[in-house]
């Protein structure tokens, strides 16, 4: 029941955040530059598409071309859909490969090197655990130890089998499984500006539930604003970024949680543990794909400060923004090349809520 509260109540508060993280955008034109934006609940987030200029059936098109392909995406890449190519993975595991399309086949792969890099803190076969969990039913509770420990013998990049040949995808042992859920609503994000692009959009927005990519340049040479969520407070925004282009993403320990014993556990797990990643309370990635700064926020989260801050800072064209949650509050660290940003909220001790902030 809580659950499923707090879930309607998070949709809400991200379709109003959405409509004002559009408006920032908006204002900053100079003149009315016209814009059409839509939102829909798409991959198990609040999706919104914001199209500036063109001609008005043209854009119309372009938008409904570019939620088809958000909607087919979901419909290959995600763990809860039976009927998709993950799925079909996972129901296999342990007993051969899967023939994949390219989509499949990319959005697998593409996590690779960042899950390298990150020393296995990204890793898609974290899906043997997330399913232990399970996050999207309102009677999530924490798994037994035992259930862990058998989990975790089949999280690893070995457990994969990719065969590039025939491009097909299996997993090795029987109790493997993928969750994309760190990286598909960025691999989306990423599809969705092409299919912009294709019909001649020339700037766009597209927003997965905080993944969030950028197509072309504002008039005048001024920048986007992007707002980041408040962590621990409901409908506040905590900063507001200026971005130039390319993608930025948020992994916060407050987007899919439940309390157990008064100890929040959230959906960001740590592959070593099986457990959710503490210490860290949002990351904001910029990079120049959605996909990238999707991964890598999620892998942030996972690493910690300062491991995290070190790999973000080795990373070309990768900029971040840590909030931790130490014994005075919240507490901001920015990579070097951060930029600017506005409407910086006062880190008072505005510890969480006991319960959901319902
Ligand atoms: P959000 O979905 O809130 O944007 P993330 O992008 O951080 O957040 O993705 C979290 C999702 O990623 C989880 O719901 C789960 O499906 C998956 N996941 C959790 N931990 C990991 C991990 N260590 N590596 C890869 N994927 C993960
Ligand atoms: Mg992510």
């Amino acid at each position: 029941m809580e659950n499923k509260l707090g879930k309607l109540l998070t949709t809400v508060f991200l379709i109003a955040l959405a409509a004002l993280a559009i408006s920032r955008v908006g204002n900053l034109h100079e003149g009315p530059l016209p814009s059409k934006h839509q939102t829909r609940i798409m991959m198990d987030t609040v999706v919104t598409l914001r199209i500036y200029a063109g001609d008005a059936h043209q854009v119309e098109k372009a938008m409904e071309a570019t939620f088809a392909e958000i909607e087919r995406l979901e419909g290959i890449l995600s763990r809860w859909i039976p009927s998709s190519e993950i799925s079909k993975i996972n129901d296999t595991a342990g007993r051969g490969s899967v023939s994949v399309c390219p989509e499949t086949w990319q959005a697998i792969t593409g996590t690779e090197e960042l899950s390298r890099l990150t020393n296995g803190a990204f890793d898609i076969t974290i899906g043997a655990i997330t399913q232990l969990w399970d996050f999207q039913s309102d009677e999530a509770r924490v798994p037994d130890e035992a259930a862990i420990q058998r989990g975790l013998r089949f999280v690893g990049p070995q457990q994969i089998l990719l065969d590039s040949l025939d491009v097909k995808v299996g997993l090795r042992g029987r109790g493997a499984a993928i969750d994309l859920g760190g990286a598909a609503k960025g691999y989306a994000v990423d599809r969705a500006l092409e299919v912009l692009r294709r019909y001649g959009v020339k700037a766009a927005v597209v927003d997965a539930g905080g993944d969030i990519g950028l197509l072309g340049k504002k008039s005048r040479g001024e920048v986007w604003k992007i707002g980041i969520r408040h962590p621990q407070v409901l409908g506040e925004t905590i900063e507001v970024l200026e971005v130039d282009s390319g993608a930025v993403a948020t992994s916060g320990n407050y987007e899919r949680y439940f309390f157990q014993d008064g100890v929040r556990y959230h959906h960001i797990l740590d592959p070593k543990t099986g457990m959710p990643a503490r210490g860290v309370v949002s990351v904001t990635i910029l990079a120049k794909t959605a996909l990238e700064a999707d991964i890598l926020s999620t892998a942030v989260f996972v690493l910690g400060p300062k491991r995290g801050m070190t790999l973000i800072e080795q990373l070309g064209e990768v900029e971040g923004i840590i909030y931790v949650e130490g014994p005075d509050g919240l507490r901001r660290l920015a990579s070097s090349g951060c930029p600017p940003s506005e409407g910086k909220y006062s880190f008072s001790t505005t510890h969480y809520p006991a319960r959901r902030s319902s």
